[in-house]
């Protein structure tokens, strides 16, 4: 069984041969074959430099990729997923905060248990800041509420998984990808291991607050069209109000006609079409939510299995 590791590179050039002695390490003495794919994501640093130099220096069947410019990490990884030729596939970042052990640990575990299509690691202790945290808690609790899709809080894309399960990762051929929504939607048999994040080797995190933020909204975007259905509750929620302020003008009419104002007749006017106007955005939406999931072109299922039918040749070899 040969493994491929998918290392997303962006400006790592100090991590590149760190990273690589880590993996040498952790398989030595294991028996199992295995390349990394480095993808160079428009590294500004020499990350490309290093790893030709790692190239031209180790035996270790490696393959580099390299953008143009940075794509992000989310293009890294699907460039990698397309240019591997293991059986198993692994998304690990080139920072050494997943051990390359771990790996070791995922790929024992597929090759223990045939059942098993995906072993995906989880941070069994988190030690990101608070703010942080909290702001994950409530993505997490907003995109679950809003998707079909489950998504597991803190789950990352460090996982090992079959050629199947890359296959259709890589079916799903949207533009903008959140690779933790897209390996949730195509199932398979995922299995959860913890394991401890480790510090960044050297150099820095590449995703600021607001560059996190982003992903989220990209990833409720994807995964939900509940946005989309939000004018038409606010509309029909708009018409109730002025139906109930119309109500009490006729009340305040028959009751007291002194008090009558033509005013607040106005305010129901106002009210009624502001609501209407947002019932119809609704229906806009409902139609552009419809043309965006098409436009999306996923795949219908995904088979995992086809049992055929026995041909009656077969059935007598049997007999
Ligand atoms: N990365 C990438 N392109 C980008 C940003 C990041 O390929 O535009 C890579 C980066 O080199 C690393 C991995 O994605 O291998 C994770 O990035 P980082 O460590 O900055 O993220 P964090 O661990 O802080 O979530
Ligand atoms: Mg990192």
């Amino acid at each position: 069984m040969k493994l491929s590791l998918i290392v997303p590179c962006y400006n790592e050039e100090e991590n590149i041969r760190p990273f690589h002695d880590a993996v040498v390490n952790a398989f030595r003495g294991e028996n199992y074959d295995y390349e990394i794919v480095f993808v160079n994501d428009g590294s500004r640093d020499n990350t490309l430099g290093e790893l030709k130099k790692l190239y031209s220096e180790v035996d270790t069947p490696l393959r580099i990729l390299s953008f143009s410019r940075n794509f992000g990490k989310e293009a890294a990884m699907r460039a990698g997923l397309e240019h591997a030729t293991g059986d198993l596939q692994c998304l690990i970042d080139a920072d050494l905060q997943q051990r390359p052990e771990v790996v070791v640990q995922m790929v024992r575990r597929l090759d223990e248990c045939p059942e098993l299509d995906c072993v995906a690691a989880y941070q069994a202790q988190r030690s990101e800041d608070k703010k942080l945290s909290f702001f994950k808690e409530r993505f997490y609790a907003m995109i679950n509420d809003l998707s079909d899709v489950e998504f597991r809080q803190d789950a990352s894309d460090f996982r090992t998984f079959r050629k199947p399960v890359a296959d259709a990762v890589l079916s799903l051929n949207e533009y903008h990808r959140f690779s933790k929504g897209l390996l949730s939607w195509v199932g398979f048999n995922t299995e959860y291991m913890p394991y401890e994040v480790q510090q960044r080797a050297a150099g820095e995190s590449k995703w600021s607050f607001t560059k996190l933020l982003q992903y989220a909204i990209d990833g409720i975007v994807s995964f939900s069209t509940m946005p989309l259905r939000l004018p038409t509750l606010l509309g029909a929620s708009l018409c109730v109000v002025s139906l109930l302020m119309l109500l009490a003008n006729i009340l305040v009419f028959i009751a007291k006609p002194t008090a009558f104002s033509y005013d607040s007749l106005i305010i129901f006017l106002i009210v009624l079409l502001s609501g209407l106007q947002f019932l119809c955005i609704g229906i806009l939406g409902k139609y552009l939510a419809q043309t965006f999931e098409q436009s999306k072109n996923r795949p219908h299922y995904l088979l995992k299995e086809v049992i055929e039918p026995k041909s009656k040749q077969e059935e007598k070899e049997e007999a």
